[in-house]
């Protein structure tokens, strides 16, 4: 479901291209089945409406031999343990990559790997990461998130967008 509703995918594709049809729920409509080309996918957003809840999907996929698509799912795997801390506890990217950058490379450039508020601290495998050591609260991991932002802001001029939602936190605590 927040795959769908997120549109989550890598650089090359998204799952939103993939989708031929979708069922959800929302209070006051009842069912609703759309075609995938009727929901405008984005970057990490769709045009689903907030209070609508993804039932079922249908998504389209081509044959091809097993072997190859196990090999395939298999050096995919291998380069992301190589290149994400996958062993840790993390929520995966925390930030949105801006138009033609990557948003761990400018965390990273701004010399913020390791970076820490309690139990908190920024990857050193992957920038864009934030490892809970186990005893950080969420307070930690905002105030951690601010200061990736104010950092990167600082030292490459870029403002770096949350790919997270941050849920139950006041819109002022949010900043
Ligand atoms: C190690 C790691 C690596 C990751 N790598 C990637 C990556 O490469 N690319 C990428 O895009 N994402 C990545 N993610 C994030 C991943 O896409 C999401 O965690 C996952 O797809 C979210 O799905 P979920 O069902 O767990 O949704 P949740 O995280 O539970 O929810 C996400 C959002 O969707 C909403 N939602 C959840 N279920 C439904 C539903 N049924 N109907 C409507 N709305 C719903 C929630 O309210 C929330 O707003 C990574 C995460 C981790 C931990």
């Amino acid at each position: 479901g927040g795959a769908l509703r997120m549109n989550a995918g890598t650089r090359t594709e998204w799952i939103g291209s993939r989708v031929v049809s979708l069922t959800t729920f929302q209070p006051g409509r009842g069912l609703l089945r759309r075609r995938g080309d009727e929901i405008a996918w984005g970057y990490r957003e769709s045009s689903l409406a907030p209070d609508e809840v993804v039932l079922e999907c249908e998504l389209a996929a081509e044959p091809a031999d097993p072997f190859a698509v196990r090999d395939k799912m298999e050096s995919i795997l291998a380069r992301r343990k190589a290149a994400q801390p996958l062993s840790e506890a993390t929520c995966g990217s925390v930030f949105k990559n801006p138009e033609g950058a990557s948003a761990g490379k400018l965390i990273e450039q701004a010399g913020l790997k390791g970076a820490r508020v309690g139990g908190a601290r920024v990857s050193e495998v992957h920038g864009n990461f934030i490892v809970n050591d186990g005893t950080a609260t969420a307070a930690d991991v905002l105030a951690l998130m601010k200061a990736v932002r104010d950092e990167v802001q600082k030292a490459s001029g870029v403002r770096l967008e949350p790919e997270v939602h941050l849920v139950g936190f006041s819109e002022r605590a949010r900043g």
